[in-house]
C-alpha cells in the first residue's frame, strides 16, 4: 500500500534504537524525510547512516535530551519543516513508590508528559495551517494495564494520554491527528536490560526467566520492533486521516479485555 507520504518530514524522538528507530526506519521506506533524535552522539550518527543507506531519504540527526527545553529547540530549529511527529523517550525506573522523591516524579513527567506536550505546542499550529498533521505517542501498555512497580510510567502516560484524547478531538476537522502506540513486549534493548536486571535480582537464570515471559504472551514470543513501526508508519499515513484520539495497543494479545 502507498502510504501517501513521500517527501514529507517528521520529527522522530527516542530514535536511535528500539521502537524509535523503528517507526523512523519505516516512515523513511515510505519516502518520509527524518530528524533523528537521541542523546549519545555516535550511536545516532550511526543509525542515521543505516536508514539514508536502507532508504536513500534525508536524515538529520541531532544529539539532544528531549526532556529538556534546550533540546527541545535544537531539535525544532533543524526540522525544516514538520508534518509528522513521534514523541518518544526512555521510560522511568521501576521501584515502589515509597522510594521516589519529588524529584524523581518530576523527572518521570518531564520525559514522558511534558517534553509531548511541549512537542506538540511546537508543532500543531503549522500542521494546522498546512491541513495535514499526524502526532503518534509512543507509551506503553501500563496505559491499560497498570504495572505495580511502573508507578512513575502508569502516572506519567496515563497524564499524556488524558491530555491528548482531549486535544485530538479539537484538531481532527483540520486532517491532524494525534494517537498513541502502546507496547507490550517487544525485543528491544530496554527490554533486554530489564530482563537481565530481574534475572539477577531473583536468581533466575536469564533464559528461564525469557522462556516464562514468552510464555504469557499468547503469540508466544516478544514484539519485532519493525512490526511496531509498520504500525507507527500506517498511523501516519494519508489514510488514517479518520483515526484519532485512539490507544492501540501491540501486545501479542496479552490484555485480556474487549475494550
Ligand atoms: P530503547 O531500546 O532503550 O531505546 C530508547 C531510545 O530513546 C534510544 O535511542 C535512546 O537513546 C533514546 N532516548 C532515551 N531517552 C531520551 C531522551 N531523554 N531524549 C532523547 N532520546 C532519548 O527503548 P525501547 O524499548 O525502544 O522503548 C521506547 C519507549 O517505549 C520507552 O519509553 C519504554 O518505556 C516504552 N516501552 C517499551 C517496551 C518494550 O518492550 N520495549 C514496553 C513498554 C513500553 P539515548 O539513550 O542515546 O538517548
Amino acid at each position: 500500500m502507498e502510504l501517501g507520504l513521500k517527501e514529507k518530514w517528521a520529527i522522530v524522538c527516542g530514535a536511535s534504537k528500539g521502537l524509535g528507530y523503528a517507526c523512523a526506519q519505516q516512515l523513511a521506506q515510505e519516502g518520509v524525510n527524518i530528524v533523528l533524535v537521541a542523546r549519545t552522539e555516535q550511536a545516532l550518527q550511526d543509525s542515521a547512516e543505516q536508514i539514508r543507506r536502507e532508504a536513500g531519504t534525508q536524515v538529520i540527526a541531532v544529539a539532544a535530551d528531549i526532556a529538556t527545553a534546550a533540546g527541545r529547540e535544537r531539535v525544532l530549529a533543524a526540522a525544516p519543516q514538520v508534518d509528522i511527529l513521534v514523541n518518544n523517550a526512555g521510560g522511568p525506573p521501576p521501584g515502589d513508590f515509597r522510594g521516589f522523591s519529588r524529584e524523581d516524579w518530576l523527572a518521570a513527567l518531564d520525559a514522558n508528559m511534558l517534553a509531548p506536550i511541549e512537542m506538540i505546542k511546537a508543532t500543531l499550529d503549522p500542521m494546522i495551517a498546512r491541513r495535514f498533521g499526524r502526532i503518534v505517542n509512543i507509551t506503553s501498555m501500563a496505559v491499560k494495564a497498570p504495572v505495580d512497580i511502573l508507578c512513575l510510567s502508569n502516572g506519567a502516560r496515563a497524564g499524556l494520554t488524558g491530555f491528548t484524547a482531549g486535544l485530538a478531538r479539537q484538531v481532527v476537522q483540520h486532517n491532524v491527528t494525534i494517537n498513541n502506540l502502546l507496547p507490550g513486549k517487544f525485543d528491544t534493548a530496554r527490554l533486554h536490560a530489564n530482563n537481565t536486571q530481574r534475572a539477577q535480582a531473583t536468581g533466575v537464570p536469564l533464559d528461564e526467566e525469557i522462556t516464562r515471559q514468552k510464555a504469557a504472551i499468547p503469540a508466544g514470543r516478544f514484539g519485532d520492533p519493525a512490526e511496531f513501526g509498520h504500525a507507527c508508519a500506517f498511523l501516519c499515513s494519508a489514510h488514517a486521516s479518520y483515526i484519532t484520539g485512539q490507544n492501540l495497543l501491540i501486545d501479542g494479545g496479552v490484555y485480556h479485555g474487549m475494550l
